[in-house]
């Protein structure tokens, strides 16, 4: 399998963002995929912008929750009067399919956000697990520590929040739920008269902090339907994991069942635990962690190096 390098969760001038979609492209270099996914619209042009493929996905946005991260859609989602439910059905008819967005949002009081969390995550299945942008932005709540967060977003951005995970882990332990790891980016900045005055947190450094990486059958070929359809069923499929590139590239890990056992390798030395329904069950040094006879759940392995999360697998199944 080949793994493909893609940042999620996306927003150009087609919504909220300040950048064009050949300006996020520019800033994905080195990245293979973005998906992109403005506010209630599929205006972008999907296709390769020199060496990045951009898809082009939804981000239904009813007023004050469940917004959804959908793909595999041919037009957008009219979702007047739709609950949890309803929006992620009509997605799933239109032929495509999502991820709850920033589900556990709490808001911030200290900057006057309104939390958007899921009213019901029992219909999902995939969940924006880590939400680079409003997990940190709810972390934060004084002006300096947001002046801190620009100067070293990395510092805050360390680990996901600790009840995503459980709370992820709950859902995974009675069905399979995607987890993905979206930027929300929109760069932060306002574009004055076309020009950018402002530009504190750009989609470059952005792009830097979380990625998801999918696993393909076959490598791009520049025709966007085989391309978007193999990036798609990876997603779909659960074939793809969360990983913080800018620690030290994460290509290579692979996480497995085999026979009843299971598997994790990861391309260079770290601390590897594996959790069974959120529990631990076994945690190594090194780049290897085999788990014989491992028993019925939902397992999956978080990797830290130096201390911070550096990948996050998806659940493999047990029964
Ligand atoms: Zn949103
Ligand atoms: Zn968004």
């Amino acid at each position: 399998m080949h793994d493909l390098s893609c940042v999620v969760h996306l927003h150009s001038v087609h919504s909220d963002g300040t950048g064009t979609v050949e300006e996020i492209a520019r800033a994905a270099k080195g990245i293979d995929v973005v998906l992109l996914t403005d506010h209630d619209t599929m205006a972008a042009e999907p296709g390769w912008y020199g060496d990045v493929l951009v898809l082009v996905g939804e981000e239904v946005s009813p007023k004050g929750s469940n917004h959804y991260l959908a793909f595999g859609l041919d037009s957008p989602i009219d979702h007047t009067g739709m609950d949890a439910a309803d929006i992620v059905r009509a997605v799933r008819e239109a032929g495509g399919f999502g991820f709850a967005a920033h589900p556990f949002s709490k808001g911030s009081e200290r900057f006057r956000q309104a939390p958007m969390p899921w009213t019901d995550l029992s219909c999902v299945d995939g969940i924006e697990v880590w939400s680079f942008v409003s997990d940190i932005a709810e972390r934060i709540d004084s002006i300096p520590q947001a002046l801190r967060f620009l100067a070293r977003p990395e510092h805050l951005a360390a680990d996901p929040p600790e009840e995503n995970l459980r709370e992820w882990d709950r859902l995974n332990a009675e069905r399979r739920v995607v987890g993905i790891g979206g930027v929300d980016a929109h760069q932060f900045g306002r574009r004055i008269l076309g020009r950018r005055v402002v530009r504190l947190m750009g989609y470059r450094r952005t792009f830097r902090q979380l990625r998801t990486h999918v696993l393909v059958n076959e490598l791009p070929s520049r025709d966007l339907d085989h391309d978007r359809a193999q990036v798609y069923d990876a997603l779909r499929d659960g074939r793809c994991y969360i990983a913080v590139d800018h620690l030290a590239r994460p290509a290579g890990f692979a996480f497995w069942e085999e026979d009843g056992d299971v598997h994790a390798r990861v391309p260079q030395p770290a601390d590897i635990r594996l959790l069974r329904d959120g529990v631990e069950v076994a945690r190594t040094a090194g780049a290897e962690l085999d788990h014989a006879a491992a028993g019925a759940g939902a397992y999956r392995v978080e990797v830290r190096l130096g201390g911070r999360v550096w990948i996050l697998s998806n659940p493999v199944r047990l029964t």
